[in-house]
């Protein structure tokens, strides 16, 4: 699957800019906007939160506004401050600063209790003793209404009485909630007396033991966004449906200025990934992935791990747009996104990661002559590398063939091939271990032919090599596909998602690199040619370097499907 370039995205606004533009001309919102990006601190961040990321920054970034970042920290059994710490990390990553305006749901607590005592008093909203089970069980469906709580009409005077000596700790946990009183028979299942408040044991990362009584998520959101003056409140879609409670909250709260409005989009899909925290969170402890940041995992710190730049994400993110309907987008485009960086940025080395010997048997013993490599053929302003050239080299065992096809440039008996920035080379015979596997090809080379020398011959194929004897060891961890289905989540009843991982998606092989990138930092990205992009993990140490392929040079997945 090739990716075809949209070129009228670059010009045309996506239909959030274009509401933000009417807005900005009609003077809607004081000429004011501020959007926010809330993460719930329950896991990593991974490449949809990116692109969330990258469009409420980005929005701000083009119309001189401002972007929160706010934790929804409504839920304190599942979230924790390491969370919140790889969230800050990964946001500054992506290259966005959200400046002083740290912000938490939690940091509102108070002003939502007292929004709620509001609401309490004027009749719309409740403390309910139903269970669980029965609030379920009266709920109804899309199509049969639901049955009204016993405790609906209950005076306002006593449910703001229980209120209280919830938020006291005199209940036990579940025994009762505060609800909105709305409509038990709205074909929006929303609207039919959402729960605001549950009684809830659990010590927040912020807060403490201070509260046993939390909001609910679709209490505490839209009333944090107007706290926040958040102009422009951006989501995605499945919260289309919540819409018409955030602005029953408002409007019974009776706000009226500076009412922040909803706008919803698609989530991002990518084929080949889950992307549900909870489903990351499985991967992560049930060991299937060694941790949240690794390399194969669609995380933003797993991305960063396997060499992704922040420019990279940030363009990705651009080229898939704002769609208003559900799609998949292919990991193809990632890749494409990830290359197109790279090729322009990555200093090139010769590495060979599946070596056999090649000797040149009329090269002096001993003589070692090194050579001058461009670092970079698309920035010739990063100068040269040096290159240590020798009669016994490795080279890719792939790339010989003693009985090729015919299109098969690269070296088989008595072809010609160049060494990359050496000589050219003609194969003349090989050695065989006793189960006829070759280890070691002889060849000679020309020494008229030196690469650089005016008027020297041409040939079809050129290899890369690594002089054996200057030859760094290196552990390069080769990646392919975390899963081996295109749409891992979408299986019959009986079927894990986790039965679809690709048992293949980690591959070690001893990688023989060329010195010069002996001591290379951690994070550090290459291209080796011919083999792809990689950069150091932090695993690496000085006598044991390690690399992560971050892609291959060419999109081969999609060649070989076809
Ligand atoms: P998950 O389903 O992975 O648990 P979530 O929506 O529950 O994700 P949040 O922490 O609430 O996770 O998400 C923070 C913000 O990121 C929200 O505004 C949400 O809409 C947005 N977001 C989450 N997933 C995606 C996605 N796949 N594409 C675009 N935006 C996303
Ligand atoms: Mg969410």
């Amino acid at each position: 699957m090739e990716y075809k370039e949209n070129t009228d995205k670059v010009t045309s606004l996506n239909f959030i800019e274009q509401i933000i533009t009417r807005d900005l001309e009609e003077g809607n919102t004081g000429g004011r906007v501020h959007t926010r990006f809330p993460p719930e601190p329950n896991g990593y961040l991974h490449i949809g939160h990116a692109k969330s990321i990258c469009l409420n920054f980005g929005l701000a970034n083009k119309y001189n506004g401002k972007c929160n970042l706010r934790f929804d920290d409504t839920n304190p059994t599942k979230e924790n401050v390491e969370y919140v710490n790889a969230i800050k990390e990964d946001v500054r990553w992506l290259g966005f600063d959200w400046e002083d305006r740290e912000f938490y749901a939690s940091d509102y607590f108070e002003q939502l209790y007292e929004m709620a005592v509001f609401l309490i008093r004027k009749g719309k909203a409740f403390v309910c003793e139903m269970s669980g089970e029965e609030m379920a069980a009266a709920r109804g469906t899309p199509a049969i209404p639901g049955k009204e709580s016993p405790w609906r009409d209950r005076p306002a005077e006593e449910s703001l009485d229980l209120f209280g000596r919830m938020r006291k700790g005199e209940f036990p946990d579940g025994s009762m909630v505060l609800r909105a009183r709305i409509d038990m028979a709205s074909p929006n299942m929303h609207l039919r007396d959402p729960v605001m408040y549950r009684i809830m044991r659990a010590s927040h990362h912020r807060t403490g033991d201070l509260w046993c009584i939390y909001p609910m998520y679709d209490w505490a959101h839209g009333q944090s966004d107007y706290l926040e003056n958040i102009t422009h409140s951006i989501c995605t879609l499945e919260f289309e449906v919540h819409r018409p409670l955030y602005d029953w909250f408002l409007d019974n709260l009776e706000i009226t200025e500076n009412r922040p409005r909803q706008f919803e989009f698609a989530r991002l899909n990518l084929n080949y990934t889950v992307m549900s925290k909870r489903k990351l969170l499985e991967l992560v402890e049930g060991g299937h992935v060694r941790s949240w940041d690794d390399p194969r995992m669609p995380t933003v710190s797993g991305l960063r791990r396997r060499g992704f730049t922040p420019a990279s994400i940030r363009m990705f993110s651009d080229k898939v747009g704002v769609a208003k309907r559900e799609n998949v987008i292919d990991m193809a485009l990632l890749e494409h996104c990830i290359r197109e960086d790279l090729n322009k940025n990555a200093r090139r080395v010769m590495g060979v990661l599946d070596p056999v010997k090649l000797i040149i048997d009329n090269y002096p013993d001993g003589k070692v002559e090194e050579l001058n490599a461009l670092c970079n053929p698309e920035r010739p302003e990063d100068g040269h590398r040096i290159v240590p050239f020798s009669k016994t080299l490795w080279i890719e065992r792939g790339d010989f063939m003693e009985d090729p096809p015919k299109k098969f440039f690269r070296l088989s008996p008595g072809k010609e091939v160049r060494l990359k920035y050496a000589y050219i080379i003609r194969c003349e015979s090989v050695d065989r271990d006793e189960n006829g596997k070759i280890t070691a090809i002889h060849c000679s080379y020309d020494p008229e032919t030196k690469s650089g020398l005016s008027g020297t011959r041409k040939v079809k194929g050129t290899l890369h090599w690594v002089s054996a004897g200057h030859a760094l060891e290196a552990e390069v961890r080769l990646y392919d596909r975390l899963f081996d289905v295109p749409n891992p989540d979408d299986n019959p009843e009986d079927v894990d998602f986790k039965d679809n991982l690709n048992p293949d998606s980690l591959r070690v092989v001893k990688g023989l690199l060329e010195p010069s990138i002996k001591d290379a930092r951690v994070g550090r990205r290459y291209q080796f040619e011919r083999t792809g992009y990689f950069c150091v993990d932090p695993d690496s140490r000085p006598d044991n370097p390690v690399f992560n392929r971050t892609v291959t040079l060419r999109d081969s997945w999609a060649k070989i499907n076809k």
